[in-house]
């Protein structure tokens, strides 16, 4: 008899369970800028980077920092200069705007997002969990974090069933995988396994 929650069965059932994409991303981090100063200028080193990490358009990561920092710059190779001198953190937390606005999905938190334009709208299309939503509607993101924890035990409702019969309960981002019980039902899980943002656990009462 094979274990149902023995490593490898979980990972095969990790990986049906998922889209490719996000059974092969790593964990999402907010790119730290690395700010220096240079005379009256200031230089963000690695935009370009950045840039890359959040899998935007340079030229609109850049028009947003010109009008949210509200001074003028240009792209030089990797960096990008700002007139002025401009705070370290007054930039992070512009950077970080901008990911909650135009990248991270406001459903499930994840990074793995594309933006659209459908006339003067931007529409920001979520490739997780198909998640769609205008950018201009300002909601406040969480992005995803580790708030589960193996061993455990969290209070959930059981709202959907997957194709072999097992509830499923949503916790913040997780997607919880708890046999034995139906559509419905209010128990107590103690979680056994976590794999990025899906989890599997086992009623306890
Ligand atoms: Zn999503």
């Amino acid at each position: 008899m094979t274990d149902l929650y023995d490593y490898d069965s979980l990972l095969k059932r990790v990986r049906e369970a998922l889209p490719e994409n996000i059974a092969t991303r790593e964990r999402f981090e907010i790119p730290q800028a690395e700010v220096i100063h240079e005379g009256k200028n200031t230089i963000i080193r690695n935009f370009m980077d950045i840039v890359k990490r959040v899998d935007r358009d340079p030229m609109h990561v850049y028009k947003y920092l010109m009008r949210e920092l509200g001074t003028a710059g240009n792209i030089q190779g990797q960096r990008l200069i700002l007139k002025g001198r401009v705070s370290p953190s007054l930039i992070q937390n512009r950077i970080e705007s901008y990911i909650k606005t135009y990248v991270i999905c406001y459903e499930c938190g994840s990074p793995d997002t594309e933006l659209r334009k459908e006339g003067r709208i931007e529409i920001l299309v979520c490739k997780a969990c198909g998640a769609i939503r205008p950018v201009h509607a300002k909601i406040d993101v969480k992005i995803g974090r580790t708030i589960l924890q193996e061993g455990k035990v969290y209070d959930l409702e059981i709202t959907d069933l997957s194709r072999d019969g097992d509830g499923i309960a949503k916790y913040d981002t997780y997607t919880i995988y708890v046999p034995g019980t139906k559509k419905g039902d209010k128990v107590k899980v103690q979680i056994l396994k976590i794999k990025k943002n899906v989890a599997f656990g086992r009623v306890v009462s």
